[in-house]
């Protein structure tokens, strides 16, 4: 299937849609304001996905199928990622979670990791629609909190973290010398349509929706504005680990330190890995983190959040499923741009765009 309008070929089609992409990445990433939905936005990487696939030659490293976010904006300091941010593949339809699901189970059975009988074990979460985070503890202290930015280098955002409630400040019990929390930092609808209400009332700036109030308001020069938002905060994954206690490579070694394999684990599960981050003071979604086996398996949770999704306090834009074993993971390992252990399973376009409203943006 080719995108090329009348009169375009291949490489000017791949063209308009990256330029088109950038643009609405650089408000998205940059500006926290999107003039598009995201089922919109989804619609034309797809297209470029379909063009790139069909024309491998027109593939660059500056393609943002390739890439992740957009780069951090000078104003705040910025922090090189030791494990790179990922972003995470997408699914819109059972087909392609079933399709995950068999190159999964292909490859671990390959590997000897899977019997020839037996289905691949998934971690399933909610997809919340904030903005992901990764937070640095030193000795259990929170010493640097850094956006995922394009992935490689994020912005420095430790003030303005320091002032979610929900991110401890200290961690509980024995901690390791570093540990690297990755999460979403997001907002609340009823907080969201409060927050808009009170800025329209002082002739400030409303926000599209949560994601953009939550990055907005995280993405503040002045951490004092940052206190006042009603941020929230889980999370779901994790960067680099080292000096776990109790064992004598306890020092962090900056050299060592260039791979998510430097990063020496206490579990050997992500759902385990999770219940660790919770023990140690972590907000983690625990009332509907589940785990699952199968392509069917995936489906049913897919089908259980999709029927309570309206009733959740916040905003998912889907769900994710991980594969559960970390031994497991590690075989399947990464493509440019996100992990092929991992699927983002999306919801329906429907309701990304009812939350766009009708503002002026200016870029
Ligand atoms: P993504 O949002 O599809 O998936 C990756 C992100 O999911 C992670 O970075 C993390 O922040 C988040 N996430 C939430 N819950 C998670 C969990 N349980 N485990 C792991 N990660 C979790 O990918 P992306 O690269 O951040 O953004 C691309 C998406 O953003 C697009 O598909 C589109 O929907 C939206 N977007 C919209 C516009 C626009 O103009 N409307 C522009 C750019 C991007």
């Amino acid at each position: 299937m080719s995108s090329a309008s009348a009169g375009e070929n291949a490489a000017q089609a791949a063209a308009r849609l990256r330029a088109e992409l950038e643009q609405h990445n650089v408000r998205y990433y940059v500006y926290d304001e999107p003039s598009v939905s995201d089922a919109e936005y989804d619609g034309l990487m797809r297209e470029l996905e379909a063009l790139e696939a069909e024309h491998p030659e027109l593939v660059t490293p500056e393609s943002p199928t390739q890439r992740v976010g957009a780069a951090p904006v000078s104003a705040f300091g910025s922090v090189r990622h030791v494990v790179p941010m990922l972003s995470l593949n997408n699914a819109f339809d059972e087909e392609e979670v079933v399709a995950f699901d068999r190159r999964v189970t292909d490859t671990l059975r390959g590997a000897g990791l899977l019997g020839p009988a037996q289905q691949a074990d998934y971690f399933c979460e909610l997809k919340l629609d904030g903005l992901a985070i990764s937070l640095r503890y030193e000795d259990g202290r929170l010493v640097q909190a850094a956006t995922r930015g394009d992935g490689q280098t994020g912005e420095d955002v430790t003030s303005n973290i320091r002032t979610i409630k929900a991110i401890p400040l200290q961690l509980k019990g024995a901690a390791p010398k570093v540990l690297e929390v990755r999460g979403e930092v997001l907002m609340n609808r009823a907080d969201f349509e409060k927050l808009n209400v009170a800025q329209a009332k002082r002739d400030e700036k409303v926000f599209v929706n949560p994601r953009n109030a939550a990055a907005g308001s995280l993405r503040q020069l002045d951490p004092r504005i940052t206190a006042k938002r009603p941020l929230r905060f889980f999370a779901y994954g994790w960067g680099e680990v080292q000096g776990l206690p109790g064992t004598q490579s306890g020092l962090f070694d900056e050299a060592s330190a260039g791979a998510a394999e430097a990063s020496e684990l206490p579990q050997k599960s992500h759902g385990a890995m999770l219940a660790w981050l919770h023990e140690l003071g972590l907000p983690v979604n625990l009332m509907h983190n589940h785990r699952a086996t199968g392509a069917e398996g995936l489906m049913a949770f897919y089908a259980k959040v999709g029927a309570l999704r309206a009733t959740l306090p916040y905003d998912i834009d889907g769900v994710v499923y991980k594969v559960d074993s970390l031994p497991a993971q590690k075989v399947l390992g990464f493509v440019a741009r996100a992990p092929r252990f991992a699927l983002a399973h999306k919801f329906a376009a429907e309701e990304a765009t009812t939350t766009l409203l009708d503002i002026e943006v200016q870029v």
